[in-house]
């Protein structure tokens, strides 16, 4: 059984007085209930709301970091200062880091082979953009990000993995994968982690789904079978939008 995994990547949003004192108010809202949730806010924004969330089970996530752990790396930030501050998790692959900032798939693997290595837990995203689909090169994207992405992962870390499907023509615009589309892909993208692995690692593998996520969509994405989560971006920056998506009638 996979439980349901909600998380909100902030994106270059909140500085850290607005984002302790969002975290402080998600944190209060969320007592008592059992979703795991997760938020990344941006680095500098990241020790205020550890600080906020004390207590709580919000997990705080960084939205990227360095493949290096030190050195001379300016305006970078290492999975070893992340670990030192208490971040725990990390979202690697993001399609902006991507697309903006030109990561290709043999990068986010050298950043994910060295999280793992600091026992950080890893948010891996994966999405074809819209003239991949329309050319028909849904599942050769989705291959290739995959298992490049996880190249020299072992079975044991994929524990430490979890996956989300967000299609770049559905981020920020408003514009969500159907939930059959959706389920489609993750369905697929699980066939792919069992031929890379096992069975039982794919069956236990969370894979989220982002992309223009909100509270009037948040369920019927859920019921799909193969949809465990979400990686909200612009429905995560207010506790008015963010709640009902983890609270989500399931
Ligand atoms: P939106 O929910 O704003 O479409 O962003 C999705 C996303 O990129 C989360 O990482």
């Amino acid at each position: 059984m996979r439980k349901p995994y909600i998380a909100g990547n902030w994106k270059m949003n909140m500085t850290p007085s607005a984002g302790a004192a969002f975290a402080k108010e998600l944190a209060k809202a969320l007592e008592g209930v059992d979703t795991k949730v997760m938020i990344a806010p941006p680095f500098v924004t990241i020790p205020a709301v550890l600080e906020a969330v004390k207590g709580s089970n919000i997990i705080v996530a960084a939205q990227n970091m360095n493949d290096h752990l030190s050195g001379a790396y300016t305006g970078e930030v290492s999975p070893a200062m992340l670990k030192d501050l208490g971040v725990t998790n990390v979202i690697l692959g993001h399609s902006e880091r991507r697309a903006i900032y030109g990561e290709t798939d043999e990068f986010i693997n050298k950043k994910v082979l060295l999280a793992l290595s600091e026992s950080m837990d890893i948010d891996l995203c994966v999405g074809e953009t819209l003239e991949e689909r329309e050319a028909g090169k849904l599942e050769e994207v989705l291959t290739r990000q995959v298992s490049v992405g996880l190249s020299g992962v072992s079975a044991e870390q994929m524990s430490h993995i979890t996956i989300a499907y967000e299609p770049v023509w559905a981020i920020g615009t408003g514009k969500t994968a159907t939930p059959e589309d959706a389920d489609d892909a993750h369905a697929f993208i699980r066939s792919l982690v069992e031929k890379l692995y096992t069975k039982g690692v794919a069956e236990e593998l969370i894979i989220q789904y982002g992309g223009s996520v909100k509270a009037s969509n948040v369920k019927s994405l859920m019921s799909k079978k193969h949809i465990d989560g979400a990686l909200v971006g612009g429905a995560s920056l207010s506790v008015e939008q963010f709640l009902p998506i983890v609270t989500f009638d399931k």
